[in-house]
């Protein structure tokens, strides 16, 4: 029996319903089941006795029901069971609960019983507790009775946990010989673990649960290992197998364009241009990830590197996920190649006067440089001959999106750029298979933003300093989480807050509002009024979040500001300091503040470097969270996190390295476990990265 494929529903006492229940928990074959591991454990003797409950603190302990009432008052139902340890009682309430919970307790039960003490007329009480029955369930052949541990797993509603023990007694009793080792013996020896099916019963099975934290210590390196194991492949496929084009540095236009430049590269933007032309003069496709705070000077480091396909007569892409952004770069590249002889297009989406044409000329090959947005993805845009792609803020893309693009052109060189400072330990998971390049410092004269926290009932002084901006010339951003005010929330909405700047808060500026709702085509009229400083202040939602680029803002008021996640901030925050004058950004703060919301602010407040910032995020909220739905072309691990498990990280892929070095098509006879694990759970993932 194949544990690995084999649907859950096949098992003994399992079925089309409980399946059903079970895919929800994430279990779908019988090895989901094996690896869907307690939460926790229960011992079933060592009752803490009533009398030593204390008010106020969480407890657990077992003891026998003495009594159960349901009472109704009004609409107000309530279910009250009285608990006995044989000396003293206990009251366990229920204001919420469903039939299932009546049906499943009765007078006699042992139960274990888990809460928060509190105490109803001189008794002790818990209020909603976690309830468990210990003898009842499925299970008659009394195996879990002589358990002196009990293992709790996370159920859904429907599912009990009597049946859950006993679909996992029954995986073990009925397939014993089919739990196979996924690790080489090797990989086992050289960190000491045991053979995986006996980790796995002391897992289920533990009778000491302080010991299972050892035990599941594995897991957690095995999807590490397998991750790293797949990339590790699929970066040595792109520099052994993808011919691609090895480009001459012909130093024509590239270096045309070094001597144009208004300022001097800094010196991470060189080391960053060479591992570029390294890479792109190398045999072997570019697959590069190009990481640079927001305003350490991506773009022109891309623009090197197309004019580096260009002069070698290729054509050359950049891909940005909004319109404002491609017109932005298609306005700086017209801009710096003003003196050359190359011609440079926009492609944007919808019908618009003139866009057959430009698709008729890169097909030709006519133009050299195309800039665009997700339209460059359509079937009918062709190109004539691709040999350099740059997708822009390239997490707003998904991964088919960002692989769709390069297979326009044959095996172009591809570089990803990243303004989302990614911290090390997920790009080595997510983006292992691509080479990294971190643009770790900022253009000189670039003024320090000073951060600044104000409380609700202190807002006026970022008002009053922002007019005091204005009057000096300066222009402003202010940040609002909504569009209008709704009934739900109490926070205050953006077009509230443009009337009051309006009336009283900045009454003699010149104010605009920008938000979501609006079309495109407002948006960026707008946009481009206030970069022509038509008028002084944007009150927007998080709608100019993405690179936009105006010099002359010096002041960004965030509103609510506990109510934005860390990345967000920053990347806000980013807007401004891009000129000459000092920058602030104000961060207002409504009360009640989160313990996470106040560490954010704190985090905000110290720091202006955007790698810290990531970490401090990515220790906040974990890695699901971190990117959000872009991103869902990822799998996240089940087992391992990678904010704990950093250390176990380092040693996966460095293990996952040697076992390549040595083995590269895992043909020993050491690896044929390997091998078939990989090939059996991972090869389909591994075609996802492959283009
Ligand atoms: P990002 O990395 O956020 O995409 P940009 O490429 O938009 O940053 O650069 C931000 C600004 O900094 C642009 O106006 C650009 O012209 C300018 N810039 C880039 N490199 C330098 C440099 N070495 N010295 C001074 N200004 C620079
Ligand atoms: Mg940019």
């Amino acid at each position: 029996m194949d544990l690995f494929t084999t649907e859950i529903k096949f098992l003994k006492g399992v079925g089309e319903h409980r399946a059903k229940l079970l895919n929800k928990l994430g279990v779908f074959t019988l090895n989901d089941l094996l690896e869907f591991f307690p939460r926790d454990y229960i011992q079933r003797d060592a009752t803490s006795s009533i009398a030593d409950l204390e008010i106020g603190r969480r407890s657990s302990l077992t003891a026998e029901i003495v009594s159960i009432r349901e009472t109704q008052r009004g609409r107000q139902r309530q279910l009250n069971v009285v608990l006995s340890d044989g000396e003293y009682n206990l009251l366990c309430t229920w204001f919420r609960y469903g039939i299932w919970l009546t049906d499943m307790l009765q007078q006699g039960q042992k139960v274990w019983v888990s809460g928060m003490i509190t105490s109803f007329r001189d008794q002790f009480q818990i209020i909603h507790p976690e309830l468990e029955v210990l003898d009842k369930g499925e299970d008659t052949t009394n195996f879990w009775h002589s358990r002196s541990v009990l293992p709790v797993y996370p159920l859904t509603d429907k599912l009990k946990i009597g049946q859950m023990r006993y679909m996992i007694y029954n995986l073990f009793r009925l397939y014993p010989k089919d739990i196979e080792e996924t690790l080489s013996q090797e990989i086992l020896e050289k960190f000491g673990w045991e053979q995986r099916r006996i980790s796995l019963q002391k897992i289920h099975f533990s009778t000491q649960p302080e010991q299972v934290a050892a035990y599941k210590t594995r897991y957690a390196f095995e999807e590490l290992f397998y991750n790293q194991l797949m990339l590790a492949k699929v970066r040595r496929g792109h520099e052994r197998e993808k011919d691609g084009r090895a480009f001459e540095l012909k130093r024509t236009y590239t270096t045309q364009l070094k001597n144009s430049l208004q300022f001097k590269l800094t010196s991470s933007q060189k080391k960053v241009i060479r591992e570029i032309v390294d890479d792109m003069t190398s045999g072997y496709q570019m697959n590069r990830l190009l990481q640079g705070d927001v305003g350490s000077g991506k773009t022109i480091v891309t623009l090197f590197a197309m004019l580096l396909a260009v002069e070698n007569g290729c054509q050359a892409v950049i891909m940005a996920p909004t319109e404002i952004l491609a017109e932005q770069h298609f306005l700086s590249f017209t801009k710096y190649l003003s003196e050359m002889d190359i011609r440079v297009a926009l492609l944007k989406g919808g019908n618009y006067k003139g866009k057959k044409k430009t698709k008729e000329e890169i097909k030709s090959g006519d133009i050299q440089i195309v800039v665009g947005t997700h339209a460059l993805l359509q079937k009918d845009v062709e190109f004539a001959n691709m040999g350099f792609v740059a997708v822009d803020e390239q997490h707003r893309f998904g991964v088919v999106q960002r692989s769709l693009i390069p297979s326009k052109g044959d095996n172009p060189d591809l570089l990803y750029m990243s303004a989302t400072p990614i911290p090390r330990s997920l790009a080595l998971t997510v983006y292992g298979d691509l080479t990294v390049s971190v643009i770790d410092e900022m253009p000189p004269g670039r003024k320090h933003i000073t951060t600044i926290w104000k409380g609700e009932g202190r807002r006026i002084d970022a008002y009053s300093h922002a007019m005091k901006e204005v009057r000096e010339g300066r222009q402003i951003y202010i940040v609002c989480p909504l569009i209008e005010e709704s009934e739900k929330s109490d926070l205050l909405a953006a077009e509230t807050l443009y009337d009051d700047i309006r009336s009283t808060l900045m009454p003699e500026c010149r104010a605009e509002i920008l938000h979501g709702r609006m079309k495109n085509k407002e948006k960026d009229e707008i946009m481009s009024r206030f970069k022509n400083h038509e008028f002084d202040v944007l009150v927007s939602t998080t709608v100019i979040e993405v690179g936009i680029d105006v010099p002359n803002a010096a002041v960004m008021i965030i509103e609510h500001a506990e109510r934005f996640g860390l990345a967000q901030l920053h990347q806000l925050r980013g807007r401004v300091g891009r000129g000459s004058a000092a920058s602030f950004c104000y961060l207002v703060a409504y009360y009640p503040l989160s313990k996470e919301g106040t560490e954010r602010l704190r985090t905000m407040v110290e720091t202006n470097d955007g790698f810290e910032i990531a970490e401090k995020d990515l220790e906040l909220r974990g890695p699901g969270e971190f990117f959000g739905t872009a991103q869902s072309g990822m799998d996240l691990f089940k087992h391992a996190n990678i904010v704990r498990d950093r250390q176990l990280l380092i040693h996966a892929r460095a293990v996952a390295g040697w076992v390549l070095d040595n083995d590269p098509e895992l043909n020993s006879d050491e690896n044929m476990i390997i091998k078939k694990t990989y090939e059996r759970l991972y090869s389909e993932r591994e075609k996802l990265f492959n283009f």
